[in-house]
């Protein structure tokens, strides 16, 4: 269904890649082949400024004037770690409200941040004018390297309105070659003013935030790196890997008298845990769900949403929302519930199909086995004859999709819906009255299961969520393995018991805090609650059997103001706890349980104690029983929820 409401795309994410694995790392992949004291290039380039660019206020002119009066040229001076991606830049950015200066050296004008000119060694040189980063901003310069010259093909992103639904979205667009092609300096809140130039190199197809900021302003895009980590193209370094190519590309730029300065720096770079690989930061095809052409029902469908605690709503999750990003739903994985969109091997077709009967129509259609299955790599068989051209073969593209999706698709698949269960809209079972998962959900499964059900149906899949809290140690510090700081469950279970660890959450805070825990702060339960409630009912059930009492209907008034108190009590309890757990206050409802139940030990039964000891079996003692009787077993049925 979002295939064919247009909402199904390819488009690019950067990932940390290993090029000789061919596989995108997680971020706990990542992190587990950090190196210290890597050696790697540290250079200094030279972007050539466009003078004609240096229009449209008083300073520019000024400096277009000090330019042109003088035969030297003038440069952005920018850093990098990563000569590789140099051919690739199509970008500098500045910090629009830094302080940027121009100096003069013998042989040329240079421009950087006024607060690195001593870090880069420029401390005593020249300044001939200071400005702001904003008087940069759109200023052109000509590329380091024009791709069109080597065989490259550059793109452009660019914001296409949808003229059926009004919204608008980025895609990135072919350009024509341009033999002279200029980029432009756009401001970002990255830019650097502690290392570097001040100035930064931006490359969209190999960093994260350059591919964002690339992205978000409209800059050109090219790739000159396969997934291999060979350079691409006709450059004089194409066919080299990355780290190889490195010295190749700075024997170009000086040659080009580009190169200002070359050095080498130590520092932590991330190598691929299984083969150690060094990792690029590559910007991969990868298959979107247009979410940002829903956002506005996203976001109405989420003020129909009780929240608890209420601050969620328009804060973590509310601004989630607000800025929606389109999800990259598609994985490099062979585990997983394969992406069922089919490829052309001729003409690049794609098709989404929806369904095995969908597929065993298809024209051609074979690979199919018994038994069935629909994994990787039985699925990777079925092919059939493209639609489009004649002789082409559809073939499964590799992906397979994002777990996220999975959790997110729970209310419709679980019932296998729409193929059985089509009345699930309707017959009460949809959306789901309650859900409940801890805070870091807002991003995954309580934003998986809206999105979905926002795309497919425009209303949310579930009414009422208690965000919980996270639970840290006694420190308050988060728990992890790598600290030791840990507390398994099962350890306070065995312990103090299930229902002690449970009245514990219920009761010490509201869910959505977070909050301190140790198995100490457990150990008050039983003593405080259990131990209470325990000795009142053996003090009931052994007075009961010497006396051979049977417990009578409920509800005989009685004459005995203690009698007719804590019947009063117990009903205003059964109100209060039914009133919060309507509201999903299950710590309001825990703490008038724990203080009713105090009432009846230290008030009730140590007045009435008499009543029970007493040698004659009058009405007086029977109602005694029935009383606390019924007191045990009301408390009984109210805590089921509770300590089951
Ligand atoms: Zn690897
Ligand atoms: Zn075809």
């Amino acid at each position: 269904q979002m295939w064919d409401k247009g909402l199904v795309y390819q488009g690019y994410k950067v990932t940390p890649h290993c090029p000789r694995c061919g596989t995108s790392l997680s971020s706990h992949e990542v992190a587990l082949g950090y190196e210290d004291n890597v050696e790697d290039p540290s250079v200094y380039i030279k972007f050539k400024i466009v003078l004609s660019s240096l229009v449209d206020s008083e300073v520019r002119e000024q400096l277009n004037n000090l330019f042109a009066s003088s035969d030297k040229p003038a440069y952005f001076l920018a850093w990098t770690t990563t000569p590789w991606t140099l051919p690739a830049n199509t970008a500098l950015a500045v910090d629009a409200e830094a302080e940027y200066a121009v100096v003069e050296t013998d042989k040329e004008f240079l421009i950087l941040a006024s607060a690195l000119l001593y870090a880069v060694g420029l401390g005593e040189t020249k300044v001939v004018k200071k400005l702001s980063g904003k008087e940069l901003v759109d200023l052109r310069y000509e590329p380091l390297i024009n791709p069109h010259e080597f065989g490259i093909e550059r793109q452009r992103f660019v914001t296409v309105r949808d003229e059926a639904t009004g919204a608008e979205y980025i895609e990135l667009q072919r350009q024509e070659p341009d033999k002279n092609l200029t980029y432009r300096v756009i401001a970002t809140d990255f830019v650097s003013l502690e290392d570097g130039t001040g100035v930064v190199h931006e490359a969209p197809a190999y960093g994260e935030v350059d591919y964002e900021a690339g992205r978000k302003l409209g800059v050109d895009f090219v790739h000159t790196v396969d997934l291999q980590g060979n350079v691409i193209g006709t450059y004089p370094f194409a066919g080299k890997f990355v780290k190889d190519a490195d010295p190749l590309v700075l024997e170009e730029l000086e040659r080009r008298g580009l190169l200002y300065r070359s050095e080498k720096i130590r520092h932590t770079y991330p190598f691929c845990w299984r083969c150690e690989a060094p990792l690029l930061y590559y910007a991969k095809q990868t298959w979107y769900i247009r979410t940002t052409a829903v956002k506005e029902y996203l976001i109405s469908g989420n003020n129909e949403i009780n929240w608890y605690p209420e601050h969620i709503k328009y804060g973590r999750f509310g601004d989630w929302l607000e800025n929606n990003v389109d999800w990259a739903f598609s994985r490099e994985r062979y585990w997983g519930t394969p992406l069922p969109i089919w490829r052309c091997e001729s003409c690049d077709y794609l098709e989404c199909v929806g369904s095995l009967a969908d597929l065993k129509k298809k024209p051609e259609f074979s690979g199919f086995k018994e038994p069935l299955d629909l994994h990787r790599p039985f699925v990777d068989e079925m092919t059939f004859a493209c639609p489009r051209c004649s002789g082409g073969k559809m073939k499964r593209v590799l992906e397979v999709i994002d777990c996220w999706f999975d959790s997110g698709a729970m209310p419709v698949a679980q019932v296998h819906y729409p193929f059985e269960n089509d009345t699930l809209l309707e017959d009460g079972r949809f959306p789901a009255d309650y859900i409940c998962e801890a805070v870091d959900q807002t991003r995954g499964w309580f934003y998986s299961l809206h999105a979905i059900s926002t795309l497919l149906f425009s209303r949310p899949c579930f009414l009422n969520v208690i965000c919980l809290g996270h639970i840290l140690d006694a420190k308050g510090e988060k728990m992890s393995k790598a600290k030791g700081n840990v507390i398994e469950p099962s350890t306070v279970i065995d312990k103090y018991g299930a229902d002690a660890l449970r009245w514990y959450f219920f009761t010490s805070s509201p869910p959505g805090n977070v909050r301190r825990f140790s198995a100490d702060m457990v150990a008050e339960v039983p003593r405080r609650f259990f131990l209470t409630l325990w000795n009142v009912y053996s003090f009931f059930v052994n007075y009961a059997n010497i006396d051979k009492f049977t417990p009578v209907a409920e509800g005989v008034l009685s004459h005995s103001e203690l009698d007719r108190w804590i019947i009063s009590e117990l009903n205003q309890l059964i109100a209060d706890v039914d009133a919060a757990l309507e509201s999903y206050d299950p710590t309001g409802a825990g703490r008038k349980i724990e203080s009713f139940v105090d009432d009846l030990s230290n008030w009730y039964v140590r007045r009435s104690r008499r009543r029970f000891w007493k040698s004659e079996n009058d009405a007086d003692k029977l109602s005694a029983y029935t009383t606390l009787y019924q007191c045990l077993v009301t408390l009984s049925k109210l805590l089921a929820p509770f300590t089951p």
